[in-house]
């Protein structure tokens, strides 16, 4: 049996194991997820996105943890501030990457992944310097977490590191 949950989202899902009339299934169940959105979207219609700050479409705003999901505690799991908006139009999939990452005064800086492809500098460009919205005590812990991941990630030889974010 195959656990179907949406593509580059696996880390965010744990497997349920459901028994029924039909035989049993395995779905994807996210136990924290809806009251995360909630804290963060609070049925607003256009929010702000954390690290660019345009006030976009909550449909173009992804929950995105501050700390990779599977490094967190159960406890970390359920706290609002290992959260934060992020756009979907790119800011989720740089940060999530480590292009970008956000320093002790939540200034938004180059991550050790920031130098691959040229092209990609304007892009980075536009979000480097500014400050996380929202940044305090209580989520400087989840970027610091989010910047020694990736920069571990960083110090071990290549073919080991497309390995690691391919699997
Ligand atoms: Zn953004």
């Amino acid at each position: 049996m195959v656990l179907v949950v949406p593509r580059g989202e696996e880390d965010h899902y744990e497997p349920v194991i459901i028994p029924g009339p039909d035989g049993t299934r395995i779905v994807g169940y996210r136990p924290e997820h809806s009251q995360l959105v909630d804290f963060l979207k609070k049925g607003r219609r256009i929010l702000p996105c954390a690290l660019c700050g345009r006030a976009l479409p909550a449909g173009l705003l992804v929950t995105a943890h501050i700390k990779r999901r599977a490094d967190c505690s159960d406890t970390e799991r359920v706290n609002p501030h290992v959260v934060m908006p992020a756009c979907a139009l790119g800011c989720d999939s740089l940060y999530e990457r480590g292009f970008i990452v956000v320093n002790d005064a939540g200034r938004i800086v180059r991550g050790p992944r920031g130098m691959e492809a040229p092209d990609l500098a304007p892009t980075l460009d536009a979000v480097i310097g500014r400050t996380v919205l929202n940044f305090s005590d209580q989520n400087a812990k989840f970027f610091a977490a989010h910047r020694r991941r990736h920069a571990n990630l960083a110090s071990v030889p290549t073919s080991q590191t497309v390995r690691r974010a391919l699997s």
